[in-house]
């Protein structure tokens, strides 16, 4: 059984579950009365099953090396842009980094390159990591399930893995180039995390791809059948909207405010129980607005870049030109399209993923968090949670 079997035959026939189709009517358009009531239920409903908390996280962009070619995407493999990949001691230093800032949850992220980051790098990040990181989760290249387990035994519990848009005609119009082309290999990752001993799992879809309403009913259907499926995990959806990036690719799709706090209050009507993200992507008084709402988990003070919080990776900084490496002394260096100025004041040169919007330092976030009512949870999670020794 795959999720691909379902998708198919909901883009076949149409039918939905009774949960799908009170969601299909909750993304349909409303009158600013029925948004409010929405919200009112949302709200109260996120109080209930979440409380007052908002947990806090913080990427780190280990590489911006990519074998794929997503349309969208500033790492697509064949845009003209410097790279790096961190050394497993330049991951800890910037870790150590969000560290000294509060966070204990932190996501790596990494573009897809078998030779840069294969499985066996990302695992000595992880075990480098596990002592300093109680909550380590990873978004990088789909795997296999014992590549899973190995990741899960190095010390990460959580799986950030994104379709992006499951517009099937869509997907492959924007995936040109590289495994990412496989839809369906795709599509079943969260079952191999799960399978893999993930703890928490995220999906989401890029919005501004596709028609918003039918791919946030797509996703609706897929954390759906992932409850029936994969139930002993906990389950995120995140609903980035795209920002600028290298490569300039411009939205088909444009998602209006209202319409993404719309999709948001309609997730967290249909599903209570599963966690909601929102990201630097959103400006900070769009966040402010939507922190008190339907929201559990957000990014703060993130940087999209390697080495973006220390300036590590300078030392390995080069241009790929279609996917070839160039010395920069053999090339002219283009000027970094976004994220290229770290926080302490180093210059890293290397190209961020796309253009952050709520640049406010994390202890600033967590004033505003604060301010609102709300508790920043910077640390849910301990290893030690686990163990099997007691004493008395
Ligand atoms: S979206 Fe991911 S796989 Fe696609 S180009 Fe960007 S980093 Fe690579």
């Amino acid at each position: 059984m795959s999720f691909v079997t379902e998708l198919n035959a909901i883009d076949a026939t149409g039918e939905l579950s009774p949960r799908l189709r009170r969601f299909a009517d909750l993304v349909q358009t409303k009158a600013p009365g029925e948004l409010e009531a929405m919200a009112q239920q949302a709200t109260a409903l996120t109080r209930q099953h979440f409380g007052r908390t908002m947990r806090l996280f913080a990427p780190i962009y280990v590489s911006n090396e990519c074998v794929n070619n997503c349309t969208y995407c500033g790492f697509s493999r064949d845009n003209p842009i410097l790279r790096t990949t961190l050394t497993v001691e330049q991951v800890v230093a910037e870790a150590k980094y969000l560290v000294a800032e509060g966070f204990r949850n932190i996501l790596l992220v990494a573009g897809e390159h078998p030779k840069f980051v294969s499985s066996g790098y990302l695992e000595e990040c992880i075990a480098a990591l596990r002592e300093t990181v109680p909550g380590i989760s990873i978004e990088v290249g789909p795997m296999e399930q014992p590549e899973y387990e190995r990741m899960v035994t190095a010390g990460s519990e959580g799986l950030v893995v994104y379709q992006e848009t499951y517009d099937r005609e869509m997907y492959k119009k924007l995936h040109t180039a590289g495994p990412k082309k496989n839809f369906d290999w795709r599509i079943d990752c969260p079952e191999r995390g799960y399978r893999g001993g993930f703890r928490r799992i995220g999906i989401g879809i890029l919005l501004g791809l596709t028609d918003w309403r039918a791919d946030a009913l797509r996703l609706a259907a897929h954390l759906d059948y992932l409850y029936r499926t994969a139930w002993q995990t906990s389950f995120t959806i995140s609903l980035p909207r795209l920002r600028p990036a290298a490569g300039e690719y411009e939205p088909e799709h444009f998602v209006t405010d209202a319409e993404f706090l719309q999709i948001m209050l309609a997730f967290r009507i249909c599903f209570p129980q599963v966690g909601i993200v929102l990201s630097t992507r959103e400006p900070a008084a769009l966040r402010d607005a939507l922190f008190p709402l339907a929201i559990t988990m957000i990014s703060a003070g993130s940087h999209t870049e390697p080495g973006g919080y220390t300036g590590e990776g300078a030392d390995d900084i080069h241009l790929t030109v279609r996917g070839r490496r160039v010395e920069l002394e053999d090339e002219k260096a283009p000027t970094p399209t976004c994220g290229s100025v770290c926080q302490n004041g180093n210059n890293t040169d290397a190209a961020g993923q796309f253009q952050i919007a709520d640049e406010r330092p994390a202890h600033e976030i967590a004033s505003k968090l604060e301010g609102l009512g709300l508790e920043p949870v910077w640390k849910d999670w301990d290893a030690s949670i686990l163990s099997t020794t007691t004493s008395i």
